[in-house]
């Protein structure tokens, strides 16, 4: 038995019967995947019309456990159905005072893609053992399961959650969340505290041990390099920006050097700093081109300020656009500055990989990862929050599926911080 902290290594009765309850919500799981799976949440910017009927559907799910509070905050939006984003918040008050366990899940999902691809109808799961297959089985619905049938598992067995809890199931996380949790934060940032435990099952490793505690910064830049375009026979009558943008591309290798600090937290642990696309410049082979269009993918550690490198790249492009005689501009497309990490220590890591030990005997770790979950709206709040689940690596992709299995440990690591069985102080 994996030793557990409160109670020196023996499961109390009563987080006994509950785990033995969530064991028991096989059946459960897999209805809840199917009702949720049929109603598609994609949102407008995908191609859909939003979380509406998901959400109505939730809305009387979390009815059925009675909450303390059950609100829907709308956030307007006239392309999706209704004319707006649903985003709920359900509230359970605890026996004791504790903070609030707030759990965060998204509603919508992200299309299925080219349909030849899936072995299936994406709408309509399929079980085979213990994998559950459908467009969003992954990609949210494991978050909102685990986090609902835990609570329901408590309270049917004759209890009420230790701290009080909360379930935010949310929309746009797949679009950015303008209509989803950035509204919700800085509309009703009141629903939540700094003290509060804020879990967002949304991403994760497969043996359910990686707690993603911070990001990265991101900044995107384009680098437009103007020569002069000619007949290829003869170039001297021209400038070459092909040439030129191979020149700057090898010259911001050194910002690899300027920012190279390392964090053993993140994965990799430095900054990456990486040429991607580049746009079509001519049409022919015997044309010399005089236009040439590259980006920059940065992803950079919160040691630095995003600013730093916008500064340092502008340096090497004008250095480089000296020597070649071409001008070179650099254009910001992208940022988002992270600079406000939950601490390793955080009370919400510690009582997570506390549950994990419990309920799997494994040892989870806190870490950064290259950026883009929806949590960094909660940190840029102030307030902590860990992104936590266990998870094959398939979201988004044909073939979406689930474990049961993870649905159900997911769910038993849920309710121990429910009932504050954990060894959090
Ligand atoms: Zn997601």
């Amino acid at each position: 038995m994996a030793l557990c902290p409160p109670c020196g290594g023996a499961m109390t009765p009563d987080i006994k019967g509950i785990f033995s309850r969530i064991e028991g919500y096989k059946d459960e799981i897999i209805g809840l995947q199917k009702e949720l799976t049929s109603r598609i949440a994609i949102g407008p910017k995908n191609g859909g019309t939003g979380e509406y009927e998901k959400a109505r559907y939730l809305r009387e799910r979390l009815g059925d456990l009675k909450p303390e509070f059950l609100e829907e905050i709308k956030a307007s939006d006239e392309q999706a159905e209704g004319g707006y984003r649903p985003n709920l918040l359900a509230g359970w008050g605890g026996e004791g005072t504790g903070s609030r366990v707030w759990v965060l899940s998204h509603m919508d999902i992200v299309p299925p893609g080219d349909l030849s691809l899936w072995q299936s109808d994406p709408y309509k799961i399929t079980v085979e053992g213990d994998r559950i297959i459908g467009r969003g089985v992954l990609d949210n619905h494991q978050g909102i399961i685990s986090s609902y049938l835990s609570l329901k598992a408590i309270l049917e067995f004759g209890l009420r959650p230790v701290r009080p809890v909360g379930l935010a199931f949310v929309a746009d996380e797949e679009t950015g969340s303008a209509f989803g949790l950035e509204y919700i934060l800085s509309h009703h940032r009141d629903f939540f505290k700094e003290s509060d435990l804020i879990v967002v099952p949304d991403g994760g490793n497969e043996e359910g041990t990686m707690i993603e505690i911070a990001e990265k910064s991101m900044l995107w830049l384009r680098f437009t390099v103007l020569g002069k375009q000619c007949h290829a026979s003869m170039p001297d009558r021209g400038k070459n920006s092909l040439v030129g943008a191979s020149r700057l591309i090898v010259a911001l290798d050194r910002l690899k050097e300027t920012f190279s600090k390392k964090d053993g937290l993140f994965r990799p642990e430095y900054s990456t700093l990486e040429p991607t696309k580049i746009e079509a410049n001519v049409g022919n082979i015997n044309t010399i081109p005089g236009k040439d269009v590259f980006y920059l993918d940065c992803r950079i550690l919160p040691h630095y300020g995003v600013d730093q490198v916008l500064e340092e790249a502008g340096k090497i492009a004008a250095e480089v656009g000296a020597e070649i005689g071409m001008s070179i501009e650099v254009e910001e497309v992208y940022r988002q500055e992270n600079s406000n990490p939950t601490p390793v220590d955080a009370p919400v890591v510690r009582a997570l990989s506390s549950a994990i030990k419990l309920v799997t005997g494994k040892d989870a770790s806190p870490r950064g990862i290259g950026g883009g979950t929806v949590a960094a709206f909660f940190r840029k709040a102030g307030l902590p929050a860990a992104v936590w689940m266990t998870s094959p690596d398939c979201a988004h992709q044909p073939n979406e599926y689930c474990h049961i299995s993870n649905v159900i440990s997911d769910a038993k690591i849920f309710a121990c911080l429910y009932m504050d069985h954990v060894d959090g102080n």
